[in-house]
């Protein structure tokens, strides 16, 4: 029988390739000090821990399209399927000029924490163009979307992979996406995307659903803070769909909103800016700058704002070791994705800051996307009220059950979350077995 020297079975330690490894300044390495973090606490499980750090699938795919002036562009784009082992993929879709390959593989690996975190039945997937929509003509924002849905056509699908709306994508085009799709395959298909338009498949509650979830952890970590809201100062960092929904929830519990960032700059009231007159403003100039009814203040001072509860809802790497200590929050919660570094986190447990972590803070949007999904597959829709109903009892037991692993192990929330989530990837992983 040939028998293999132990000299020879190296590969069993096989470094990870080079697109893997962590870029200690990035979100990809961000995600993999978080893994290494959680990997004492798996038990025997943590012989399969190498799954959480290779995407199972990355596709990159040239999207080329006709501009209004005749000439031809070519922009970049990703589908990542990070793991697939508790279900379908399930990530939205970023168009944001700065999207890189790192990125879209930490945001899908976020979505297979975030998903198991809060158990709906799905994998984690993440997409992406580089490319700045807002140079794009609706037409050519139209016809990228499109192509770029062709171009992934290989691996999403309604039971494969069910894409959504990210950073500076929307229920438009989504619609587009589900277009597409439903032509190339000759049917209808409403559940291969969610967050569409309530006319084509979409749920009640999907648009606020991040932001709710949001407000909804933050009120249970308040409470467990013995923070009121009444009078709580609230500052907020992205003022899109996720910052201004959380926002307008606070804003209705009694909070004030002190300050609000956005790429156009950074506001600030200290009685508390009146949110609806806030997304007028928005709405009419692209963003919070020049808003009447606040002083302008410098991008960086917002860190060292005065308040109780700040929320980043923009991008990644938002807070660095360079503001971590600044903050003057009793509770941070992450309605964006990745928002903090590794170094920054640390910096805030070590001054007393709570962190509700993105992979619970921010699951609202995916628990309704779930929502979506099924009431597609049943073509069975439900109220508002059940939707926000059902949302809020997933979101307060999700939390519950983090902090009691927070308290029992002596960890961060972030770390308990990690605790909760990667066990059940990797029950799940280890139950499947390895085929063929
Ligand atoms: P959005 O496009 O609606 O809003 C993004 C906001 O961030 C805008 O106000 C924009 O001005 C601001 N922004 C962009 N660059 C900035 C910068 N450099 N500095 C300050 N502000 C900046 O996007 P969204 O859907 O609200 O997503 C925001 C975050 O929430 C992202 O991290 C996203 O991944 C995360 N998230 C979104 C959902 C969802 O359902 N939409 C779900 C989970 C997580």
């Amino acid at each position: 029988m040939h028998t293999v020297q132990n000299s020879q079975r190296a590969f069993e330690h096989q470094a990870l390739p080079s697109y893997l490894q962590a870029d200690s300044l990035g979100p990809w390495g961000n995600y993999l000090q978080q893994v290494d973090r959680v990997i004492p606490y798996l038990g025997s499980l943590a012989r399969w821990v190498d799954t959480l750090k290779r995407p199972k699938r990355i596709l990159v795919v040239d999207v080329p399209i006709e501009l209004d002036n005749g000439s031809i562009a070519h922009f970049e784009g990703y589908r990542v399927q990070h793991n697939l082992s508790r279900g379908p993929g399930k990530g939205g879709i970023r168009f944001h000029q700065d999207v890189t390959l790192s990125e879209v593989m930490a945001l899908s690996a976020w979505m297979s924490v975030k998903n198991a975190a809060v158990n709906v039945p799905y994998g984690g997937a993440k997409g992406g163009i580089r490319v700045d929509p807002k140079k794009l003509s609706r037409g050519e924002l139209e016809r990228l979307t499109r192509r770029y849905t062709s171009e992934i056509g290989l691996l999403i699908g309604p039971s494969k992979d069910i894409p959504a709306p990210d950073v500076n994508t929307n229920g438009q085009i989504m619609a587009w996406m589900m277009d597409t799709y439903s032509m190339n395959v000759g049917a209808t298909t409403t559940g291969v995307v969610t967050g569409k338009p309530l006319d084509l498949g979409g749920s009640l509650g999907r648009v606020e659903a991040t932001g709710r979830g949001v407000y909804t952890v933050g009120v249970a970590a308040a409470h467990n803070l013995g923070l009121s809201l009444n009078g709580a100062r609230v500052a907020v960092q992205g003022f899109g769909n996720v910052g201004s929904t959380a926002a307008k929830l606070f804003e209705q519990a009694g909070a004030k909103i002190v300050s609000v960032q956005d790429h156009t700059g950074t506001i600030c009231n200290d009685l508390g800016v009146d949110v609806d007159r806030l997304l007028q403003h928005v709405e009419r100039y692209g963003g919070v700058r020049n808003f009447s009814e606040s002083e302008a203040l410098n991008d960086a001072d917002f860190w060292g704002v005065s308040c109780d509860i700040l929320i980043p809802a923009a991008l990644e790497n938002q807070i660095t070791k360079d503001n971590a200590g600044r903050i003057k929050a009793k509770l941070v919660i992450e309605g964006a994705n990745g928002p903090t570094t590794t170094e920054a986190d640390d910096i805030l447990r070590d001054n007393g800051v709570l962190v509700l972590p993105d992979v619970i803070a921010n699951a609202g949007g995916v628990t309704v996307s779930y929502f979506e999904w099924v009431q597609d597959f049943s073509s069975f829709f439900w109220s508002e009220d059940e939707i926000n109903s059902r949302l809020v009892k997933i979101m307060q037991d999700a939390f519950e059950a983090i902090w009691q692993v927070a308290v029992e192990y002596k960890v961060t929330l972030r770390t308990a979350t990690f605790i909760v989530a990667c066990k059940r990837i990797l029950k799940a992983r280890e139950m499947r077995g390895l085929y063929p």
